[in-house]
């Protein structure tokens, strides 16, 4: 199944980055793999995919020790300040900065790990009160502040759309962030560029990548419906 997905996914990203004019290697697809067993994210790897995202620290360090070394892990769920040095090293790309705090919390780590960490900043661009991320007037102020702290990058934003049955309805949201980066990049901040636009899910990635991103986030669309008892299991 997680093939079929994945022909299916990879032939919709090649015709919206035609749509758009825009070459098919702009855009990484990272394979959103939280709650699903090993076995098909062997199934994913066989298939060629490299870059995985989990959105649970522990699930992620789980993942990390039994796949193999060439994988690129993102995080990309809301993070804790006290679980960031279990991502020193292992993280790739750290999808969900969205405070001061936890920027300085992953300089800090960085440093005493002797790493370089790779960061976005999530912004909550339609303003919804259950996500995470801060606004965009809240955005460039952050990303000046962070720009000054050792051992981290930031590298471009992160967001995550409204749920929809119309996809259509998260143009505005997308266009807005890109516009956004563009904005953050003209000021040539040091230590700051705005490579990375990570938007777009199995709703609406297409949409996502018409508008500008570089990278899609598709759970649902490779490896399935996640189960909500799975979720509950986990919690008892
Ligand atoms: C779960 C998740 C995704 C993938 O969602 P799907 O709708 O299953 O593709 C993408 N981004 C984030 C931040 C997520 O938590």
């Amino acid at each position: 199944m997680v093939q079929e997905n994945l022909t299916d996914v990879e032939q919709r990203i090649q015709a919206a980055c035609e749509r758009a004019g825009r070459d098919r290697n702009e855009v990484t697809l990272i394979a959103v793999s939280k709650t699903k067993p090993v076995s098909m994210l062997n199934e994913a790897y066989g298939c060629g995919i490299r870059e995985f995202g989990e959105n649970k620290v522990q699930e992620m360090m789980d993942k990390y020790e039994q796949m193999p070394q060439d994988i690129h892990w993102h995080m990309i769920g809301h993070l804790q300040r006290n679980k960031v040095k279990y991502l020193m090293g292992k993280a790739y790309l750290i999808h969900s900065v969205d405070s001061l705090r936890l920027a300085e919390e992953i300089s800090a780590q960085s440093v005493k790990h002797q790493v370089q960490t790779d960061i976005l900043i999530e912004v909550n661009i339609a303003g919804e009160e259950s996500k995470f991320g801060i606004s965009g007037e809240e955005t460039i102020r952050l990303v000046e502040a962070a720009a000054a702290l050792p051992n981290i990058h930031i590298r471009g934003l992160m967001t995550i759309a409204p749920f929809t049955d119309h996809p259509e309805d998260n143009r505005i949201y997308f266009r807005k962030i890109k516009e956004l980066s563009v904005d953050i990049d003209r000021k040539k901040i040091d230590n700051v560029d705005m490579h990375i636009l990570s938007m777009g899910m199995t709703g609406d990635y297409e949409v996502a990548i018409e508008e500008g991103a570089t990278m899609v986030r598709v759970g649902t669309g490779i490896f399935g419906e996640r189960l909500r008892t799975e979720l509950t299991i986990h919690q008892m």
